[in-house]
């Protein structure tokens, strides 16, 4: 499934091609996405230029040059967004081109549809999709003290407590549990009863894997023109998820799982406490 990280990446991928681009045609094969593409999708678009793209957690932001509307795109579970050139034949599960005048064709992917696009009047900002997500994991706005703040008499497990989308945006399943065994800390432990000093490193710890996942993302996905499918969803290195039954990369100690808020959770007991 694609994680903030994929998401970045493809911004970081496709904008290259299509920023500045005017839309000569838009084509949806498939309407039925998890929200129905708005009809007036190409009536909106045709003729308009597109501005600089923006992400908001898993929200890809594609606004007009004008500032007229914004594109939100969300890739769903299985969905990817590459550029393909005019005359590129589609694939099966291609639901919807974006042509522009330079040739180059924004082409969205999603075999499972639980994606969506759709638009709305001005930077998008006022989305209510937005309006009560947490910080960027990557801004200064989430550091130690907000985790720290936030978190105060809070009984809920810290793992649960990372994932919420009101604290951050970004650190699902895998971050959150690579993040709590690289700051030590024990998943189940209530979040009140955290210190300071180790949400300051656990702030940092979810900084370190998002930006090496977006790196890596970097190079693996290198290659947003071609007609090769879909990106390939990059496999990183991970410490805990994943791994349960087998010994801790650090210590040794059988690494355990455990279900937390209806997920699967895996920490090392030697390490993480
Ligand atoms: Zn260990």
């Amino acid at each position: 499934m694609p994680e903030l990280p994929e998401v970045e990446t493809t911004r970081r991928g496709i904008a290259p091609y299509i920023e500045g681009q005017e839309i000569t045609e838009v084509l949806v094969r498939q309407p039925r996405l998890r929200v129905p593409v708005p009809e007036d999708l190409a009536e909106r678009l045709v003729g308009a230029s597109i501005g600089p793209l923006a992400r908001r957690a898993k929200y890809l932001q594609i606004p007009l040059a004008d500032g007229s509307a914004t594109l939100l795109w969300h890739l769903g579970m299985s969905g990817s967004l590459r550029i393909a050139r005019l005359g590129d034949l589609p694939k099966k599960h291609d639901h919807v081109d974006v042509v522009t005048a330079s040739g180059y064709v924004l082409r969205y992917h999603d075999p499972r549809r639980f994606g969506f696009v759709d638009w709305q009047q001005g930077d998008g900002s006022k989305d209510k999709r937005l309006a009560h997500l947490g910080p960027e994991p990557l801004d200064d706005a989430f550091n130690g003290q907000w985790l720290f703040n936030l978190s105060r008499n809070k009984r809920v497990a810290v793992k649960p407590f990372l994932m919420d989308n009101q604290v951050v945006v970004g650190a699902g399943n895998i971050y959150a549990a690579e993040a709590l065994f690289m700051a030590g800390i024990d998943p189940r432990r209530a979040a009140g009863r955290i210190s300071l000093a180790r949400y300051e490193a656990l702030a940092v710890a979810v900084k370190e894997v998002l930006a090496a996942a977006i790196t890596q993302g970097g190079t693996t996905l290198r290659d947003f023109v071609s007609g090769q499918g879909e990106p390939g969803y990059f496999a990183q290195q991970l410490n805990v998820y994943g791994r349960h039954g087998q010994p801790c990369l650090r210590c040794g100690s059988e690494l355990r799982r455990i279900t937390l808020g209806q997920r699967a959770s895996v920490f090392c007991p030697s390490c993480q406490r």
